[in-house]
Order: C-alpha cells, then structure tokens, then sequence
C-alpha cells in the first residue's frame, strides 16, 4: 500500500466572495522509501498539496490518505497528534528558533511533540546531527551558520522523531545552486540511512533531476510531464 495516496482531491480557497481553485481532480500515490517531488510554477498548488499531505489543511473534495489514515477524519488535536508521531517538515526560511543552539533546535520536537525522556533525547539528537555533518556545530546558534548549515539542521530536526514521511516546501529557495544542490543530495541520503519517505517540492529543474518520481502541477493539476531517464508518475 502506498504511503500517500491522493484520490481525486480538489482544494478551494474562498477569499472573500471569491474562490479560487488550488487543485482539482488530484490523484496521485507515493511509495513508502520513495525520494518523490511536486514540481511546477509558481502557483500550481504544490504548497497546497503539501499542507494536504502534511495534515495542514483539509481537501474540499477528495480523499488524502497517509500511512493508512485517512486525514480528513482527524480532529484539530488529532491532526496534530498525527503529524508529531509521523510527519517531519523542512521549510523555505529553515524556521529555526534562534535563541536555542542547533542541538537544542533539533530536540525541541521531542519535547513538544513526543515526550521522550531525556535519557534517550540526547543519544536521538547526536544520532542525527551526525548523520546531517553538524556534530560539531551543536552549540552553536542559527544566526551563526550558514543557510546550508541552517537547512542541514532543519532536515536534523525533522528526522529526529523517526517520522515515516518528510515534507520539504521548496527546501532549497533560499540557497544558491551549489548548496541546493548539497542539502538534496543530503535528503536521499537520510532517505537511505533511515528509510525515511521524502516528498519536496520545487520549481528548480536541476533540483527536480535529484527527485526519483516527479509529479508535475499545472494550475491545480496534475500534468503529464514527462522527463527523459524519469519515472513520470501519472495521474
Ligand atoms: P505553489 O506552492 O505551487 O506556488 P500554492 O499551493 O501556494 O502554489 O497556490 C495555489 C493557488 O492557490 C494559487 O492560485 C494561490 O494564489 C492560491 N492560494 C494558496 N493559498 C491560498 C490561501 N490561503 N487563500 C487563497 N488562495 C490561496
Ligand atoms: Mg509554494
């Protein structure tokens, strides 16, 4: 069964008087230990998809299901529950909060979320800032790194709960093509060290050539846009 599965799914934002259609008819899945990406322009609804997979919102229509639930059953406080156990997010800005040190960063999702105790939030902290190259950083502030240290840590912080998926928001907006490209390469590697699921979205092409499935939004929608040497997933 695919980790992720949109069947027909539809989001419509009401603005005022107005809606507007952020995706229609939607149906797409993602293997579990896939490296996958939502890719296409600016406005094609790749945010939304993710806030949809993400429990961060709910479809108009349709049906999203992740690890076997579906999402739009699932409370205010049920969402949150559900994304704490399963889901890690990396973001555009790295949201890093800037008066803890990076290790701290790291273990504040297992203080909010998972109330480990603190015998065994040290060794799950050290574990993945080894594994992001940023054990000898740990004590420093964000302010003092760069933005792929910055980004680095973030993918710490989102892998540190063993959470099944992560969902990356155009991960690499705000770095220059060389560290992009870098902090990707890092993602498939977590990928095949914790078997964690990755689902990013971007608008980069040499960035989507890292992806090993692409789904391709256009207005909403998904389009056929297939790429040489890619599995092009269909609707
Ligand atoms: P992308 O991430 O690919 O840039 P988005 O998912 O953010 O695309 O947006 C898809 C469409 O939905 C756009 O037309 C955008 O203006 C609209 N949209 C996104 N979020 C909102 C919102 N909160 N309220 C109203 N319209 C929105
Ligand atoms: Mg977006």
């Amino acid at each position: 069964m695919a980790l992720v599965s949109l069947e027909n799914v539809g989001k419509t934002y009401r603005m005022d008087e107005v809606e507007v259609p952020a995706l229609s008819g939607v149906s797409l899945a993602i293997e579990e230990g896939s490296f996958a990406a939502l890719v296409g322009p600016s406005g094609s609804g790749k945010t939304t998809a993710l806030n949809l997979i993400g429990c961060l919102d709910r479809p108009s229509t349709g049906r999203v299901t992740v690890a076997g639930q579906d999402v739009s059953l699932l409370g205010r406080r049920q969402g949150a529950a559900f994304r704490g156990q399963k889901l890690g997010f990396v973001f555009q800005e790295f949201n890093l909060l800037p008066v803890l040190t990076v290790a701290e960063n790291v273990e504040y999702p297992l203080l909010m979320i998972r109330d480990l105790p603190k015998a065994r939030r040290g060794p799950a902290v050290a574990r993945v800032l080894e594994a992001v190259g940023m054990s000898d950083q740990a004590a420093k502030y964000p302010a003092q790194l760069s933005g792929g240290q910055k980004q680095r840590v973030a993918v710490a912080r989102a892998l540190v709960g063993e959470p099944a998926l992560v969902l990356a928001d155009e991960p690499t907006a705000n770095l220059d093509g060389a560290t992009a490209q870098r902090v990707i390469e890092l993602m498939k590697r977590m990928r095949d060290e914790f078997g964690t699921t990755f689902v990013f979205s971007t608008h980069d092409p040499r960035i989507m050539d890292q992806a090993e499935v692409l789904f391709h939004l256009q207005d909403g929608r998904l389009v056929d846009g297939a790429r040489a040497g890619k599995e092009v997933a269909h609707a």
